[in-house]
């Protein structure tokens, strides 16, 4: 294959050499130049032919979107219903999260062949991985090779019914002189795939692995490039995952699938609430059930706060699956409005199950743990609360009430404090007692607390 003409450019500043280093000599970042190619041939012209025409709003029309099963209900959701022809969906996650399993257990189900690329392990390593999880499938072909170009030269002979690429770290094209895994590459690789998923209607799922120390190139760079872009929360202590819908061209976004993993591989879970609340422990105070909306659908999660006595120096602040400014935030309108000393706390906020939440509505559950664990006193196992926190103290109104106080329902909960515009809006649901408050006193008031 001719070599095109490449050439480094600082993603900071712009500035580009013919060579790589590892410092840019204008803008004196590090690690920002990236291989580009010499664009071919002269400028385009403004007027080159037939392009998109304009048409009136009210004319056009949804779009059919062919789609295929992939037999697993919880990865149908987070790609919007199914597998979208000509697609390009990007998987990101800690190495060994579960990225290449989901791919091996949903292909074996698809009609082949699928062409599944490794570059991370050989044929022999997935042919075991496939024997502990109980897979049987003619319709996986197996293809050890980090060469971009054989990929696509062997997916047009085969013309396979999907393809992987796992991971993109490992995949490198021969038009750029950088190692794999590179921005460069990674980006190029990808943007050859799409162009392959496109002009074919192959869909193609790429895995790419996040990495902590942000060494080598993430998924972050192709966001922008591939239709659908999922990524795996949760970490491995936990035997749950959640793939959430981070982009979707073909549908909503935020959506998630709940997992559990297990021998045979990823099990899909249909009520995630269950199994959130499955190891609650009740009376223990710090505790709160919220109702969270994730998607399309509600789920309800437990938080926990942990408020004690900062043993020295400066208070020790941490949240996990919770955004920490946040948390700041509705510490400071406790302490002004609720009048709690918590200056000199550690203050632990954690949302059970590894998922990350970041609707204000979980507001009020935050409040009412940091209250409950401070007070050592435990809220009532069988109340649910949801509701937005301003700056004064007031609670506002949030979406879908209805849709989360049925699911508590559902659930077995007995009693919901909402926010009290919502609480005059939303229709009486059975077995659920609901409590209306416009502020946090009456809130903590109301939880007993
Ligand atoms: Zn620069």
């Amino acid at each position: 294959m001719a070599k095109t003409k490449t050439f480094y450019q600082c993603q900071a500043c712009g500035h580009s050499t013919p060579r790589w280093m590892g410092k840019c000599p204008d803008c004196g970042q590090w690690n920002t130049l990236v291989e580009e190619k010499e664009p071919r041939g002269g400028s385009r012209k403004l007027n080159a032919g037939p392009g998109a025409v304009p048409q009136p709003l009210s004319s056009v029309r949804e779009q059919e979107t062919e789609r295929t099963s992939t037999l697993i209900g919880e990865f149908d959701r987070v790609l919007g219903g199914g597998i979208v022809t000509g697609s390009v969906v990007l998987i990101g996650g800690d190495p060994g999260i579960g990225k290449s399993t989901l791919l091996l257990q949903a292909m074996a189900k698809l009609e082949g062949p699928v062409l599944y690329v490794s570059g991370e392990e050989s044929p022999e390593q997935i042919k075991l991985r496939a024997d502990r999880m109980g897979l049987t499938s003619d319709s996986i072909m197996l293809m050890p090779e980090t060469s971009l170009e054989s990929v696509l030269l062997a997916a047009s002979d085969m013309q396979p019914s999907a393809l992987v690429l796992d991971s993109i770290q490992t995949m490198r094209t021969e038009e750029l002189d950088s190692a794999p895994g590179s921005v460069g590459q990674v980006r190029d690789c990808a943007a050859k795939a799409m162009f392959y998923a496109k002009s074919s209607g192959v869909p193609a799922f790429i895995i790419g692995h996040v990495t902590k120390d942000g060494a080598i190139a993430g998924p972050r760079v192709l966001e922008h490039i591939v239709d659908t872009v999922l990524y795996f929360e949760g970490d491995r202590g936990h035997s749950y995952r959640i793939l959430r819908t981070v982009k979707n061209r073909f549908g909503p976004t935020n959506e998630i699938g709940v997992f559990e993993m297990s021998d045979q591989g990823l099990r899909g879970i249909e009520n995630p609430s269950e199994m959130f609340l499955s190891e609650r422990p009740e009376g223990v105070a710090g505790s709160v059930v919220i109702a969270s909306i994730e998607g399309t659908r509600p789920v309800l999660v437990e938080l926990q706060a942990l408020v004690s006595q900062t043993g020295f120096g400066v208070p020790r602040r941490t949240s996990i699956g919770m955004d920490h400014q946040r948390v700041s935030l509705l510490v400071a309108v406790l302490e002004k409005l609720g009048g709690m000393q918590l200056s000199g706390m550690d203050i632990f906020t954690n949302v059970v199950g590894g998922l990350k939440l970041v609707e204000p509505a979980l507001d009020m559950g935050v409040i009412l743990a940091l209250t409950s664990s401070l007070r050592e006193k435990p809220i009532p196992p069988d109340l649910i609360a949801f509701g937005e926190v301003g700056l004064s103290g007031e609670i506002r109104a949030v979406s879908q009430a209805e849709t989360r106080l049925k699911e508590a329902a559902k659930i077995g909960f007995k009693r919901a404090i909402i926010p009290k515009n919502n609480a005059e809006r939303v229709p009486a649901i059975k077995g659920i007692e609901v409590i209306g408050v416009s502020n946090i006193s009456e809130a903590l008031e109301a939880a007993g607390l």
